[in-house]
This record gives C-alpha cells, sequence and structure tokens, in this order.
C-alpha cells in the first residue's frame, strides 16, 4: 500500500457536504467512496463544510451529517470537530482566505466587478431569451471592464453592491481529465462568467471556494457525483487562472444512483413511492416539521448500509458480495468503478440487512431485540439472556430487520388473543376441541419437554390413533402461535414449557369456534 498516487502526490480527498439539509443516500456513496479511497492509499479523508450559500443553510444539517458518518464509519482525519493543519474547515470562517483570492485575480486580470442589479439582469434575460454573460455580452452590461474608471469608483465609493465575475475567453477547448470518464473536451464558449464572489454576504460562491480550498488543503482527487461533472470544466479554468494548473487535483465522477424502476436519478419521491428511505438518519426538517425516515432507524444495520452502497457503483472484480469496511478497503479501486449508472436496488439492500442479522451471534440479536419488546410492551426483564437467544435464534432466518423478530417470535410473549379464521377453517373442526384434550393428556405424560425428546412420543400417538397428523399438528400450532406459522412446534413448546402450552391449548379449546 501507498500513501501516494500516480503522481507521488500523498493522497487527500476530502468530502465536502453543503449544510442545506439532510445528507442524501447518494452523498454517502460519495463520503464512502472518498474514505475508501484514502484507506486503500494510506492517505486523508477530510470533512469540509460548504456553508457558503446562507440562503440555503439549515440549522442541524452539519450535525446530522457528523453523525450519519460516524453511525457508518465513515472516519474522518481532518474536519471542523477533528481539527487539522489546513483548518477551519468550514467555509463561512474562511472569508478571509476567499476575499485575498478574489483580490489576486482581480489583480491579475482574471476576474472583474459587476454592478448589475437582479432587476437588470432579469430585463436583459427576459428580452434575450438565449442571454449568457460571457464575452459575447459583458461590454453591454455594467461591470468594471465595460465602465469607466472613475465610474467604477464612484460606484464603490457610493457603497454599491457587486458580484465578481470570471472572465472566460472565448475559444479554448477546455479538457476535463476523469479518472472514470477519461478526457472530457468541451469549448470555453458555452461558459458564461461565473459569479465567484458577491459583497452583499461577503461571501464567494461555491466554485471559488471550492477550488481554493482544494487548493490550499492540496487535495489529490476530487471524488464527487456525477452531477458536479458540468463544474468541472469552470474549476478546471480557475486552477489556470489562479496560476495552479500544475497541482490540480484529479477528478472523479462517480455514477449516478438511478430509480430503482424506470429511467431518471434516484428523488425523494421514489423512496416515498416504494417505501424506502433516501436519507441515512431520520431527519425532522426544522422548517416544515415534516418528517423522513432514515435507514438506521428503520433497522438497518451499519455494515448492511456500507455494503450495499459500495456496491451501487463500483465492484471488485469478482463476484463477492458480502465484504465488511476493512475488505471494501483492502478491495478498493477506481479501476472498477463504472461509468454508468448505478440503479437503487433497495431490494438488494434489505438482503445486504437479511444477511448480515444472520451473521450475528444469537446473543447479540437478542440484546437487540429488548427495546423491541419493551416497544411492544413486554416486560422483558422477565427473559434471561439465554431464553432471549433460543427464541432468536429459532426464528432469525426470517427476518430482514430486527423489528421483525416481533412479528416472528411476539406469541412467545403474548397468548393468541385471535386465531388465523383461515388456519381455524382449514384445521379446527367439531372433533378438534376432543383431540386436543387428548393432546393435553399426552404431554401431560412426557418425561421430557426437550423439542427432540418430545416429538416422538406426540408422533406416535397421532399415528397409533389414526388421527390426521397435519390436522392434529396444525391445530395444537394454532392454539399455541394463533396461526400456521413459526418454527419447529416442539421448539416452541420446549421454550414455553408445559404450564403455558397446556394453558394455550385449553384456551383455544374454550375460545375457537370450528367452522361450519
Ligand atoms: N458542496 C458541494 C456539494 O454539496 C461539493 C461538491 C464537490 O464535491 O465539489 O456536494
Amino acid at each position: 500500500m501507498t500513501s501516494q498516487d500516480k503522481s507521488g502526490r500523498q493522497v487527500r480527498v476530502r468530502f465536502a457536504p453543503s449544510p442545506t439539509g439532510p445528507l442524501h443516500i447518494g452523498g454517502v456513496r460519495t463520503a464512502l467512496y472518498n474514505y475508501l479511497f484514502a484507506r486503500r492509499n494510506g492517505g486523508k479523508m477530510i470533512l469540509r463544510i460548504e456553508d457558503t450559500d446562507s440562503q440555503r443553510f439549515v440549522p442541524g444539517a452539519e450535525d446530522y451529517i457528523n453523525e450519519a458518518l460516524s453511525w457508518l464509519g465513515i472516519g474522518i482525519d481532518e474536519g471542523v470537530r477533528e481539527g487539522g493543519p489546513y483548518g477551519p474547515y468550514k467555509q463561512s470562517e474562511r472569508r478571509d482566505i476567499y476575499r485575498e483570492h478574489v483580490r489576486m485575480l482581480l489583480d491579475s486580470g482574471k476576474a472583474y466587478l459587476a454592478f448589475d442589479t437582479p432587476e437588470e439582469l432579469a430585463k436583459v434575460r427576459a428580452e434575450k431569451p438565449n442571454f449568457q454573460y460571457d464575452a459575447s455580452t459583458r461590454m453591454e452590461m455594467r461591470n468594471s471592464l465595460a465602465l469607466p474608471a472613475e465610474e467604477v469608483q464612484r460606484l464603490l465609493d457610493s457603497g454599491a453592491q457587486y458580484v465578481v465575475r470570471f472572465r472566460i475567453e472565448p475559444g479554448r477547448d477546455v479538457e476535463v481529465n476523469d479518472l472514470i470518464r477519461g478526457k472530457v473536451v468541451i469549448k470555453s464558449d458555452i461558459l458564461d462568467d461565473k459569479v465567484l464572489y458577491k459583497s452583499a454576504d461577503d461571501l464567494p460562491t461555491y466554485h471559488l471556494a471550492n477550488i481554493v480550498d482544494d487548493h490550499l488543503m492540496h487535495i489529490s482527487h476530487v471524488i464527487r457525483g456525477e452531477e458536479w461533472l458540468p463544474s468541472a470544466p469552470l474549476h478546471v479554468l480557475l486552477y489556470e487562472a489562479f496560476g495552479w494548473a500544475d497541482t490540480m487535483p484529479e477528478f472523479v465522477h462517480l455514477p449516478l444512483l438511478l430509480k430503482p424502476d424506470g429511467k431518471g436519478k434516484l428523488s425523494k419521491r421514489d423512496g416515498d413511492r416504494l417505501g424506502f428511505p433516501v436519507f441515512p438518519l431520520l431527519w425532522n426538517d426544522p422548517a416544515s416539521g415534516n418528517i423522513s425516515s432514515g435507514y438506521r432507524e428503520s433497522g438497518y444495520l451499519p455494515e448492511a448500509v456500507v455494503n450495499f452502497l459500495a456496491l451501487l457503483g463500483w465492484n471488485p472484480g469478482d463476484d463477492t458480495e458480502i465484504m465488511d469496511m476493512d475488505t471494501l478497503i483492502a478491495k478498493f479501486s477506481l479501476d472498477h468503478c463504472s461509468k454508468a449508472g448505478a440503479r437503487f436496488a433497495f431490494e438488494k439492500g434489505k438482503w445486504f440487512n437479511h444477511t448480515y442479522l444472520q451473521a450475528m451471534s444469537d446473543e447479540s440479536l437478542a440484546s437487540l431485540f429488548r427495546p423491541v419488546l419493551q416497544r411492544h410492551g413486554i416486560d422483558d426483564s422477565k427473559y434471561s439472556d439465554d431464553v432471549l437467544s433460543r427464541i432468536v435464534g429459532l426464528v432469525k432466518d426470517r427476518i430482514n430487520f430486527v423489528e421483525d423478530l416481533w412479528d416472528q417470535a411476539g406469541f412467545f410473549f403474548e397468548a393468541p388473543q385471535e386465531y388465523d379464521p383461515k388456519a381455524v377453517k382449514k384445521r379446527w373442526s367439531e372433533d378438534t376441541p376432543r383431540i386436543m384434550k387428548e393432546l393435553i393428556g399426552q404431554l401431560q405424560s412426557l418425561e421430557s419437554w426437550k423439542s427432540a425428546d418430545a416429538e416422538a412420543p406426540v408422533l406416535a400417538w397421532i399415528t397409533e390413533n389414526g388421527y390426521h397428523m397435519g390436522n392434529v399438528m396444525n391445530a395444537f400450532r394454532l392454539a399455541v402461535v394463533g396461526a400456521c406459522r413459526g418454527p419447529h412446534m416442539f421448539d416452541i413448546t420446549e421454550i414455553l414449557g408445559p404450564d403455558e402450552t397446556i394453558s394455550r391449548i385449553n384456551r383455544a379449546i374454550e375460545n375457537v369456534q370450528p367452522a361450519v
């Protein structure tokens, strides 16, 4: 393992979310790939908070990001909480740095001041439908290139608000080298003179802050979602304008996450429509009060979420599916990232959760089951770890989520209140109460309630009397479970014990109305 990339630089990557709401699951995948790449290459993972858009700032979003990453085990080496040599790691605390860099571009003529008001811009856009603020139009606008120097000075002295725009020269082929996509070339003519800074809030825009920080933080690889690919040519030009082309990071644009069905990009609405979360943690929107579900609260294990996300856009080069974080780190490489969008197969996410739950010990699962029991009003202190572990062991192969343990094993804690009508119709006849009474007699005469010991004598009694095996055993099950489902009957009765088993059969004899 090396700590350097091909060009000999130390690998330093950053996850750079904007705290404008809950981190989307696609953002989590981006963070994960950055983390895997950093760890694989002995590099550093930086978390930078890009909060320069004061209009879109959402309280609580930054804490949410931290909590989500730590839940998933995505470790951060340098960041707001972790500190580090290139801080501050929150952009709103780096205003001086951006001001200085805006000045550098203004002094070198690579940027200019623009005084056009929002109303003026709206007007020109209304008049010229394809209007773009660029080399072909800028001399008709109110900016420091078009206005006489005295006028510019007068405006500044009068305290007029302005923005700083990047001066993009037409006629250039701009090359972006992307490690997944290869070389992408675009003409500089299609780019507009992007706003880099706004005097009104003394803050840079995303583009400037992002480039300056990537440079100052010695970022070697920019790994981010495909939606940022259109910004990359502008970023390349900014590196050049600053004279940093030699240390420009490598670009890596990850494939989009696509809808589980149909065409297009995964959205929150798909999650609502098909019933899966698109956020790592539950999110309570401070403005609307709306609650969005999260993977954590929906019962997913963080290991399962990580494993599932890792395979959405990357593969290990073989068909291995189950990989813990260390294995993912050992196998991760950008060469195996795909260009094509990755379908968000949420059913597969459930399968991962199922598989990780099966791999847990019965004891660990039992401890996760206790809070579920409490939520269902069961006093779990009455049950030892041993009993809970045995119960969990009997049903765990049927669960995708810890919460499912209640559906599968709730009958161990509560005698049936009602009996599945379909099963009653099929298995409970006029004669059943009599046979159940006989069954009670048989059970009372058992020498041992151990599953392996109890089964043979009961089955022998059924056969000897010429009873119907399926009807008797299912009526027995109906009486104890309330439905014809659940694990092996004698495993159930071993745990319930004689008193509870017999009392349930008696209750059924009294309460079940045979089907007519
Ligand atoms: N702040 C941007 C975001 O919200 C960062 C994009 C990038 O990684 O350059 O995703």
